[in-house]
């Protein structure tokens, strides 16, 4: 279980969460290459400690514990997992 980043954040990245984030586990960052060309930000389920602290800083209100997570943004877990499958390997 996990944080997910869901549509409020597509066109905004905001990047406040990513400064809130004690475990670093959310990205792309501005200082990061992939920023630019990223449609929103996305959390690494694999790292997230699930303690909430991004989720004040938001603007959008964009992330969600998976399971608070509304029916028509289901597809967010999938694209916030893929994300460090395709770009951040290794
Ligand atoms: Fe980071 Fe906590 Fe948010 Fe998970 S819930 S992304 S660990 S701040």
């Amino acid at each position: 279980m996990a944080f997910v980043i869901a549509e409020p954040c597509v066109g905004t990245k905001d990047t406040a969460c990513v400064e809130a984030c004690p475990v670093d586990c959310i990205h792309p960052g501005k200082s990061e290459e992939a920023f630019a060309a990223a449609s929103q930000l996305f959390i690494n389920a694999d790292e997230c400690i699930c303690c909430g602290a991004c989720v004040p800083f938001c603007p959008v209100s964009a992330i969600y514990a998976e399971e608070d997570l509304p029916m028509s943004w289901q597809r967010y877990k999938t694209l916030n997992a893929e994300f460090y499958r395709k770009d951040r390997r290794g």
